[in-house]
């Protein structure tokens, strides 16, 4: 079997790629990335997302509403970041159709935020995320979860669901949480290319069992280097250090990190028209 390096979760519509977006795409192909999951966080970018998924077969389209854009229409007027507001419900019936189309590989990025917005919010968040992973299985696809701050909680919500496709972007959790749930529920982990400068992706990239470990990037963010921009080439840094913490041929690495994302992704072909 061939196998190919993967980016399970990043954002290249993200405005700072702009400028070169088929430049870094075009990068991340040449040195081997067979798959580039590409995470909507909102209308704008989720139909972005599906028209860069219909001439780049790479590229591959996972829908879903970033947990402060679900909270849109409460969030305080001063609240730091641009958000726009939209109608959610409708976003949500747009992601199923899509799912049912089979335009999307997975839905996400979703999930629950503790970190940049305070409890007041949990609700709304909670029930925006229990409709997309209902979503995921209707259709039996993975659920790219965000879950910062609000870990064991995102668990829970999944647990109680029934949701077996999952995968856990950049965990902050406790790494025996993350251990746990792998070996119960059979979720999986991504690693962001910046493990080499963190003690928990460390961690989690030595302990965790290695058929529930996939790559990330979450580009432009978490690169490897503080302050630069990420890119999804930088997964093939993620396998490097995950083949030297482990003793293995970095071949080996790459093998078990492509063998985890077609278990949990399959194959998929993008369609050609939007
Ligand atoms: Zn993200």
């Amino acid at each position: 079997m061939n196998s190919f390096y993967c980016d399970v979760h990043t954002h290249v519509t993200h405005e700072r790629f702009r400028d070169d977006q088929k430049q870094v795409i075009a990068r991340a192909i040449d040195l081997g990335l067979g798959a580039i999951v590409t995470n909507g966080l909102n209308p704008a970018s989720n139909r972005e997302i599906l028209e860069l998924s219909a001439s780049i077969p790479q590229i591959k389209p996972a829908l879903g509403i970033y947990p402060t854009d679900a909270i849109n229409q409460i969030l305080p007027e001063d609240y730091p970041y641009r958000i726009d507001h939209f109608d959610v419900d409708a976003e949500i019936a747009f992601i199923r159709q899509c799912a049912a189309q089979k335009k999307i590989i997975a839905v996400g990025e979703c999930g629950l935020d503790g970190y940049l917005v305070g409890p007041e919010t949990f609700p709304l968040q909670e029930k925006v995320f229990e409709a997309l992973i209902g979503i995921a299985i209707e259709h039996d696809l993975p659920v790219i979860v965000h879950s910062r701050k609000r870990e064991v909680r995102c668990a829970e919500i999944l647990a109680s669901l029934g949701a077996k496709k999952v995968d856990f972007h950049c965990f902050g959790g406790k790494s025996k949480h993350a251990q746990k749930w792998a070996e119960e529920h059979g979720w999986y982990f991504s690693i962001p290319a910046n493990a080499r400068v963190s003690e928990s992706f460390k961690k989690m990239l030595s302990s965790l069992p290695p058929d529930f470990i996939l790559t990330e990037t979450d580009a432009p963010y978490m690169g490897p280097v503080r302050g630069e921009r990420n890119e999804p080439a930088n997964v093939i840094g993620t396998v490097a250090y995950l083949a030297e913490l482990r003793g293995w041929h970095e071949e080996d690495a790459k093998k078990t990190v492509w063998s985890n994302y077609l278990k949990l992704f399959g194959e998929f072909n993008n369609s050609k028209s939007t």
